[in-house]
């Protein structure tokens, strides 16, 4: 018999009249014949509304006893959707984390899931149940109620449907499937057919929060199709799947981010092993942080920025500066008033001048851009709060992602193609049940060949990269990495590319013509560089493994040219007469994360 997982949303189970609505959703899936696991958030708002709870008693509540806590949301919805069942006349029974046997790492408020013991639930459906399970919610080895961060129930959802071999992986929540962009922020958004896990992936971790991006890590390792539809109609909705909407489109979604904090570290000495000791500081508070980027100043000092989200700035400069003197750096310096605006697509890896196409259009917008940051598949910028809704209406225009691409395939279309739909059970079979999510490496590769070219001084204006991509891309230079970076000394920021080394004296010829043109400081540029990925699930997420690279790489006495993240790849540029040793090390670090 075919079992599907329906996860339920707060605003799904908001008022008493919703959750008879989802008992009544579960129970037809039921008569039609499928053995139904529903998981369930806190009603409405209650999580906020608990966590305010919280901060009247206490200013910084302890870790556990806040998941203890924020766990009664989810443990008051089962309970009311199992009866409201039981009323319309059908078997079920609610369970918490640690009833569905949800083991997690102890680490409280973004704890990891470990393993799943589903004998009971098994148990339950065969008994002819409704089983509803608590989202958000696990135990730890000490029996210990955790929970796996805001958002979390969508990664129960998904694991349970993993581990269960489940058909289907219902997510029904308040809109009727995924948007090009958060449907309230623009509403001239277009939901999209079909979306690929990579590309979810990205946007979830760049700010769409219509999933949780955990819950797409799982789904993308265990193959597990999701099915995001509106709790409140029958339409189908988005299919989250392997493959992509569009094979021609560039982007095939905008994000932002809207509470992010840059943080500079401004004067460290530029030698091995210092981004080591600030991001392992800032790691070992499992904070993931983003859009690094290090500008090599004069006298061979960096300063060294990224973002973090908003609400870990505190927690953030906390680690930072307990370790300020032991690098000997100048200080720190912070803006809590970012945005990162981002695009996502499959497509933009082997096509030319999609950055420049998304800085001009923010720049049209007169969005000044602070720091940005590529990977193979999204860009990212830093822009000015006030300006956050103006630059994500401006690339969402300037990409026409409110228009279906020519070549869209549906869901329906793209099935009737190819067996798409891995045999869950059998991957689930190859995986051992005690460390779901662990981290997953695919792969650990260099391209060597490869130059890198600075332009210092550029003036923090409106529209420079917009013009220097756009120039680059005129001259017919194909270009890699970009990251541009904010310069802690005189509001002046540098914006460093990389390409392949035949480009680069074209490349030094076109970037001099832009210095002069926009009074710039220099250009420098040098050949024999290497671009070394990491390539695996959700990396960033995995805050250790930065913290792996970093220590491996400083070890080796390499430094760290340019840095770029994202959730499929973290990739670092050095000197290519270190490659060797530096993917040797790597490979030996990894082996256990290497399957
Ligand atoms: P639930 O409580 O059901 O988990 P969430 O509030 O977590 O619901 O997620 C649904 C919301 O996600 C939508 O109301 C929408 O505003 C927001 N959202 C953000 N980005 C997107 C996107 N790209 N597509 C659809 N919805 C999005
Ligand atoms: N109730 C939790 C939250 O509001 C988990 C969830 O809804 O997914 O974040
Ligand atoms: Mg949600």
């Amino acid at each position: 018999m075919s079992l599907i997982v329906q996860k339920f949303g707060g605003t799904s189970v908001a008022d008493t009249e919703k959750i008879r609505a989802a008992a009544r959703r579960a129970i037809r899936a039921q008569k039609q014949g499928h053995r139904v696991v529903m998981v369930v958030s806190a009603m409405g708002k209650q999580t906020d509304v608990l966590l305010k709870l919280a901060a009247g008693v206490c200013e910084r509540p302890p870790a556990r006893e806040m998941d203890m806590l924020l766990s009664t949301g989810e443990q008051t919805s089962v309970a009311l959707v199992a009866m409201a069942i039981h009323d319309l006349g059908s078997k079920a029974v609610s369970l918490t984390g640690g009833q569905i046997g949800m083991k997690t790492d102890n680490s409280f408020s973004k704890a990891r899931i470990r393993s799943i013991d589903t004998r009971r639930i098994e148990r339950l459906l065969e008994e002819g149940n409704i089983v509803v399970a608590a989202g958000f919610q696990g135990i730890d080895d000490d029996l210990n109620i955790t929970t796996l961060g805001r958002g979390g129930s969508d990664t129960t959802a998904v694991a349970l449907a993993a581990v269960l071999g489940a058909d289907a992986c219902e997510i029904n929540t308040d809109v009727d499937g995924v948007y090009t962009t958060d449907p309230r922020l623009l509403p001239e958004a277009r939901r999209v057919d079909v979306i690929s896990y990579d590309e979810m992936l990205e946007l979830a971790s760049l700010g769409a929060g219509v999933m949780h991006s955990r819950s797409i890590e799982f789904a993308k390792k265990f193959s597990v199709p999701i099915h995001v539809r509106s709790s409140f109609g029958d339409r189908d909705g988005t299919m989250i799947v392997a493959q992509a909407e569009s094979e021609s489109a560039a982007v095939s979604g905008a994000a932002l981010t809207k509470d992010e904090a840059r943080v500079t570290v401004l004067g460290v000495p530029d030698v091995p092993g210092m981004s080591r000791t600030i991001f392992n500081a800032i790691a070992a508070q499992k904070i993931a942080v983003d859009m690094v980027v290090q500008n090599v100043g004069a006298e061979g000092k960096a300063d060294v920025s990224f973002t973090v989200a908003g609400d870990e700035l505190d927690q953030t400069l906390r680690a930072v500066e307990s370790i300020v003197d032991s690098i000997d750096a100048s200080g720190v310096t912070h803006d809590a008033e970012v945005s990162k605006v981002s695009v996502v697509g499959l497509g933009m890896a082997d096509q030319k001048a999609v950055a420049a196409k998304m800085f001009r259009a923010l720049a049209d917008a007169g969005v000044n851009i602070q720091m940005i940051t590529t990977s193979e598949i999204k860009i990212s910028a830093l822009v000015p709060r006030e300006q956050s809704a103006a630059a994500l209406r401006a690339v969402h225009e300037g990409f026409t992602l409110d228009q279906r691409p020519a070549d869209a395939k549906t869901w329906k279309e793209i099935k009737a193609e190819a067996a798409v739909e891995a045999d869950v059970h059998d991957v689930v079979s190859r995986l051992q049940n005690d460390a779901l999510e662990a981290l997953t490496l695919t792969d650990i590769a260099f391209v060597g060949g490869q130059a890198r070219v600075t332009l210092d001084g550029v003036l923090d204006q409106v529209g420079i990269a917009a013009d220097v991509f756009e120039e680059i891309g005129q001259a017919g230079i194909f270009i890699d990495m970009i990251v541009q970076g904010f310069d802690g000394e005189d509001g002046r920021t540098s914006v460093s590319f990389t390409t392949d080394e035949a480009n680069l004296e074209a490349s030094i010829k076109v970037a001099e013509q832009i210095c002069e043109k926009h009074a710039m400081r220099g250009v420098r540029g040098s050949a024999g560089i290497t671009k070394l990925s990491v390539s695996g699930i959700g990396l960033r997420s995995h805050t250790q493994v930065g913290t792996v690279l970093f220590d491996q790489l400083a070890e080796a006495k390499i430094n760290v040219e340019m840095i770029a993240t994202s959730e499929l790849q973290v990739n670092v540029v050095i000197d290519s007469a270190q490659a060797d040793t530096a993917t040797r090390r790597l490979k030996a670090a990894f082996a256990d994360a290497l399957n």
